[in-house]
């Protein structure tokens, strides 16, 4: 145990309260770079489940009446607590999950600006007043919290897939029940202690660990008290998730998987097309939703882009995150190794050239170097599958309207990228993309102030930006008849 994870308290949050799981029960919550036990942390049952929706439902109508100021306020100190504590959240994050301290301080900042913008939000939410066409009636509309909100939360960033939800619950007025993944709690533990000392009343935040995501979340998303489910996650538990939400008609955001595009066009700026598919591929080790899946390079291009991002990526250091100058940590677990070495062994199979990379680390902990492929078929599985984790795959395209095409052939929506200079190029093919985001010439396009969020089966909903907290608001109309 290292000092960061002595600091957290390890069980239940529950209407205000720390307290075991039913039976006394843990589960162990493993540090990525050496396979081996971080600490233990509350095991809840589905009974822990109801007992945190009931306390969240009997705290819902006091702060839906708190002063949105007084709500922003809470936000407002929460970020500048999480700021002022950014190296014990890193280290958390590094911990149990295995980015490089750089990085996980990077998300501290990322996350934490989610509850400055929200504290602004949180004093402008309004309504309107109009009249009617035929002059004799006034419409008004209202802001309502939507209520009790479920929320579950993926491992890939712990912190700032809980802020970007969290925060605007709480300038919203609505209160909620958080569980985090199984991989990585300890954050999300820190960051309810946070709240809770930064005065957010009990029973508004609950937070619930279980290794049962399943069989204690299913009771909830059915029960009647609650009124929303926002998740971020895989789309295939995302899809079982809205099946399980149809009986109540819950009000959703479905933050779900990517397969993003980077297409490199022949007019880009290649040094600059490399610089930003080093941050949209291995930001995250890769492992992120908005991770460049696929690279689609114009062919008089594709070898000088090929030959430089093979050498940065390959430049790479590999290892424990908390060690000096390492850049690429650990993948989350056994299991998320061979997969990316099963779809990149697939891809060499169907023909790709391995450039640098494709073997994965044979000592402890759950390690997979930086890969580039080039000459990818169309048929490769890494071409369909999001990778989730180092792994660059190259194929080339000669026309425009061509790669447009092949950059949607997905099932996915969500994050994607292309780098060109021609001011024509840009608005085609922003236009032309049936993504979410689009990010052109830049590698990284989450921004607190931006609507986050996709299309087709990466799911529906926005989080951050002016948009994110209309997900915890409903609108109510009133006709005035003069
Ligand atoms: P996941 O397996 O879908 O898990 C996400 C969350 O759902 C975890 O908290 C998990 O808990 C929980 N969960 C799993 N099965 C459940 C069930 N039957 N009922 C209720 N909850 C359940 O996804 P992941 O592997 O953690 O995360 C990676 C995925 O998230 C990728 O597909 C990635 O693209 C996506 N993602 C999307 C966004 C976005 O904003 N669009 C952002 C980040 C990640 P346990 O793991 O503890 O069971």
């Amino acid at each position: 145990m290292t000092g960061a994870v002595e600091q957290v308290t390890t069980q239940l949050f529950i209407g205000g309260k720390w307290r075991d799981a039913e039976g006394g029960k843990t589960l162990t919550v493993d540090n990525p770079a050496s396979g081996k036990a971080l600490a233990t942390v509350a095991d809840a049952s589905p009974a822990d489940g109801v007992a945190a929706l009931a306390a969240a439902a009997a705290a819902q109508a006091d702060w839906a009446r708190t002063p949105p100021r007084d709500r922003g306020e809470i936000l407002r100190s929460a970020f500048e607590l999480i700021t002022q504590r950014a190296d014990h959240f890193a280290e958390l994050m590094t911990l149990e999950m295995g980015k490089p301290l750089a990085e996980s301080k990077g998300e501290v900042t990322y996350g934490a600006e989610f509850f400055r913008w929200f504290s602004e939000e949180a004093v402008r939410i309004s309504g309107r007043w109009s009249t009617a066409p035929n002059g004799v009636t006034r419409l008004v509309t209202m802001k309502a919290p939507v209520g009790p909100t479920l929320m579950i939360t993926p491992w890939n960033f712990p912190l700032a897939m809980g802020t970007r939800k969290i925060g605007p619950a709480i300038a919203a007025g609505c209160t909620m029940v958080v569980k985090p993944a199984a991989e990585t709690p300890l954050t999300m533990l820190a960051l309810a202690q946070l709240l809770e000392e930064v005065g957010l009343p009990a029973g508004v935040l609950n937070v619930v660990t279980t290794s049962d995501s399943g069989g204690v979340m299913e009771p909830l998303i059915r029960d009647p008290r609650t009124r929303k489910l926002t998740f971020t996650g895989s789309t295939a538990v995302g899809r079982k998730l809205v099946e399980q939400s149809a009986d109540q008609l819950l009000r959703l955001s479905m933050e779900l998987g990517g397969n993003a595009p980077f297409i490199v066009f022949q007019d880009a700026d290649v040094d600059a097309a490399v610089d930003g598919a080093m941050l949209a591929k291995m930001r995250n080790i890769g492992e992120a939703c908005t991770a460049a899946n696929r690279f689609l390079v114009h062919v008089d291009v594709a070898q000088e882009f090929g030959d430089k991002l093979a050498q940065r990526m390959g430049a790479m250091v590999v290892g424990n995150g908390l060690d000096d100058g390492v850049t690429v940590g650990p993948l989350i677990n056994a299991k998320a190794v061979d997969k990316v070495a099963a779809l990149v062994r697939d891809a060499a199979e169907r023909g790709s050239k391995v450039v640098c990379g494709g073997e994965p680390g044979d000592g402890e902990g759950f390690f997979y170097p930086p890969t580039v492929l080039t000459g990818v078929p169309a048929d490769a599985d890494l071409v369909r599958e999001e990778i989730f984790g180092p792994v660059a795959a190259i194929q080339t395209f000669t026309d425009e309207q061509d790669a447009i095409d092949r950059a949607n052939s997905t099932e996915y929506g969500l994050a994607s990228y292309f780098y060109t200079r021609d001011l024509s190029r840009t608005i085609r093919v922003s236009e032309g993309l049936e993504y979410g985001m689009v990010g052109v010439n830049q590698g990284i396009i989450s921004n607190p102030a931006a609507p986050f969020g996709g299309v087709k089966a990466s799911g529906y909903g926005r989080e951050g930006g002016f948009e994110g907290i209309e997900e915890y608001l409903e609108t109510k109309y009133v006709g005035l008849a003069l």
